[in-house]
């Protein structure tokens, strides 16, 4: 921690140690600390690009089949739990799977969870 007696100073940019008696800015990325306006609109972006990457990386968790095809750019389609026919398609897609020989333990018991009575 850098108190008003310490010579030195971490640029909160790159993290680059100096001393802050004979720099005013840093001599790694030329920070300027003392341009204020210039620090909190740095923070502000900074925290608003980490809050979303959080929440990509909270719904790539929950959605990773969701991302795979989005990234690939094919394609699909979306079919959300509470529709009627919800059942109909995911059983389709359990006995393709099946024959194809792609469905795994994983996915059976994602099924059965999801397919169980009262579950849906
Ligand atoms: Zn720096």
């Amino acid at each position: 921690m850098s108190t008003n007696s310490d010579p030195m100073v971490k640029c909160p940019i790159c993290g680059f140690l100096y001393y802050h008696y004979t720099n005013i800015v840093c001599p790694r990325c030329n920070f300027d600390k003392q341009d204020i306006s210039q620090n909190e609109s740095l923070y502000a972006i900074t925290a608003t690009i980490a809050q979303k990457d959080a929440e990509i990386e909270r719904l790539r968790e929950a959605h990773p089949r969701a991302f795979k095809l989005m990234k690939k750019e094919k394609f699909f389609l979306v079919v959300a739990i509470d529709e009627p026919y919800f059942i109909n398609v995911y059983d389709t897609i359990r006995a393709h799977e099946k024959a194809k020989g792609t469905w795994t333990k994983k996915d059976e018991i994602a099924w059965f969870e999801l397919t169980r009575d009262g579950a849906i």
